[in-house]
């Protein structure tokens, strides 16, 4: 199965990918993620991504094209993969074409987590991240058993630098003007599915897997 995750920040796409990912078998690939261990580790990478993450901007497409074909050469993904926070402009939509065409894969479907805007601000701001196994919650609608803590590993949680308020208005302004050419890019291309993901997370993943297993 080759699948995108596509939503504005704070729709749930993590928190659904962790689903996807254990019921299909296929490697989660969020480049965000990948951004973020780059920093993490010092490479040169994560030095060119840095300064644009801070501000809540796009990092450049022959940067951020460049990890998603290496990443998607790899062995794990020749039975599928699960991208997620790519593509975010019609750029890369059009360098996955051809990233795929050269790799002999096809997509099978873009799902898109629509969530209304205003309820991402809130979303956003009560995130809480394990900084050891990437595990998401959320201070009040998902909530690690013990205030604080992961419930996989025990590891303090912490709050991602870029979900201040500022940074996560910035973030929604970005994306808002970007999202909609790519729904209409995979629109007419007949493999765009919506699935409403204002409700509760596990009813937002049956959604997904009924679309997905037509
Ligand atoms: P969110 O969807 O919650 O904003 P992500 O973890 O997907 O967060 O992305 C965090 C940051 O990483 C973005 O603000 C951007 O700087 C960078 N980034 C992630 N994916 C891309 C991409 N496809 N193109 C350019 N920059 C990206
Ligand atoms: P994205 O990867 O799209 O930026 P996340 O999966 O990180 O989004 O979710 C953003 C925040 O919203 C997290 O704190 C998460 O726990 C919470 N969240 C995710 N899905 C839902 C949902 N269906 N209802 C309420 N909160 C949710």
């Amino acid at each position: 199965m080759q699948l995108i995750l596509m939503g504005l920040p704070g729709a749930g796409k993590g928190t659904q990918a962790e689903k996807i990912k254990d019921q299909y078998n296929i490697p989660h690939i969020s480049t965000g993620d990948m951004f973020r261990l780059a920093i993490k580790e010092g490479t040169e990478l994560g030095i060119k991504a840095k300064g644009y993450m801070d501000e809540g901007a796009l990092v450049p497409d022959e940067v951020t094209n460049g990890i998603v074909e290496e990443r998607l050469s790899k062995e794990d993904c020749k039975n599928g993969f699960l991208l997620d926070g790519f593509p975010r402009t019609i750029p890369q939509a059009k360098a996955l074409q051809e990233i795929t065409t050269r790799l002999n894969q096809k997509l099978d479907y873009v799902i898109h987590v629509d969530v209304p805007e205003e309820k991402l601000l809130e979303r956003l701001t009560g995130r809480r991240v394990c900084p050891t196994c990437g595990a998401t919650y959320h201070v009040v609608y998902n909530p690690p058993k013990e205030k604080g803590i992961c419930d996989k590993d025990g590891t303090e949680l912490i709050q991602r630098e870029d979900d201040t308020i500022e940074t996560v208005q910035k973030r929604l302004a970005v994306n808002i003007e970007q999202t909609k050419p790519l729904l209409d890019f995979y629109n007419k291309q007949g493999i765009l599915v919506t699935i409403d993901g204002d409700q509760a997370i596990d009813n937002v993943f049956e959604d997904i897997q009924t679309s997905i297993n037509k």
